[in-house]
């Protein structure tokens, strides 16, 4: 799937190896985004270093592969106007589809060469849903013991928790370098516009009901265990655990992926009747 630029940017049309590809005017593609920013309350800029610090203890803590082989993380001073302007159509579809969502969201830019897209700076609620769904995913999982999953995710919930507080939380930081490829995950199909709506539904999910949430772990639980009788998935990270699989799934959902219907329709009539009983 592609992304969609508004015919206005388009300045022309060139054709490389028999595809056309759009040459859009960055500058108003940036002041574009900007006004969509503003109306939205959302403040954007360089990650600072304490946000740095948070994003290089999570990576530390969650990524099995040394973070030294890639160097260090930076803020990104410059957003390119191309990514700035998806980032903008994410949340302007976030906010029509669940409104005060994406309201005075705080947009934070790093880069650093490697495969990660972003994450968001963790609420008390949303760290205790993460580290039961984690847990939860291991006692489901084959090979994986939820007693050492247990164990090690309250520990690294504790730290990350304590760290957040200091940052800032719902924060969302995003790897504005062009490396995030690779995951499996949604931004790949959708984009910077897909990465940026899978860290907003990180917040929708520190936000919605109990009902909602438990709703969502037994659609988590019976797509999880029908990947591993060999059904399809939607994409390879959100069978991850029930929280990751509600971000990919909520982007894809406020993108309108078809492939989403396609792959996980449970996960779509989710998001539907989440509309109907959503308010902020
Ligand atoms: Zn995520």
């Amino acid at each position: 799937m592609r992304f969609w630029v508004p015919k206005y940017l388009i300045k022309k049309w060139i054709t490389i190896a028999g595809r056309k590809i759009p040459i859009i005017n960055r500058l108003l593609a940036r002041r574009q985004a900007m006004r969509v920013f503003q109306s939205l309350g959302v403040s954007v800029g360089p990650a600072t270093q304490r946000e740095l610090n948070y994003c290089t203890e999570v990576l530390k803590r969650a990524s099995p592969i040394g973070l030294e082989a890639f160097g260090k993380l930076s803020p990104a001073k410059r957003v390119s106007s191309m990514k700035l302007l998806q980032v903008s159509q994410a949340l302007v579809r976030c906010e029509q589809l669940f409104p005060g969502i994406a309201k005075g969201l705080k947009l934070r830019f790093f880069s650093i060469p490697m495969d990660l897209s972003g994450l968001t700076v963790m609420s008390r609620r949303l760290s205790s849903r993460i580290a039961l769904d984690s847990i939860d995913l291991a006692r489901m999982h084959p090979f994986l013991s939820a007693r050492v999953m247990r164990k090690n995710t309250l520990k690294t919930h504790r730290v990350i928790r304590q760290l957040a507080r200091e940052v800032g939380e719902g924060t969302i930081l995003l790897n504005a370098s062009s490396w995030a490829r690779g995951l499996g995950n949604v931004g790949e199909r959708l984009g910077f516009a897909g990465t940026t709506a899978h860290e907003v539904g990180h917040i929708l999910y520190s936000k919605i009901s109990k009902e909602a949430y438990f709703r969502w772990r037994e659609i988590f639980r019976s797509y999880f265990q029908g990947v591993l009788r060999g059904r399809s998935f939607y994409t390879q990270y959100s069978v991850t655990n029930a929280s990751e699989g509600f971000a990919e799934a909520f982007a894809g959902y406020v993108m309108r992926d078809p492939h989403l219907k396609e792959r996980w329709p449970e996960a779509w009539e989710f998001f539907d009747w989440l509309r109907t009983k959503w308010a902020i």
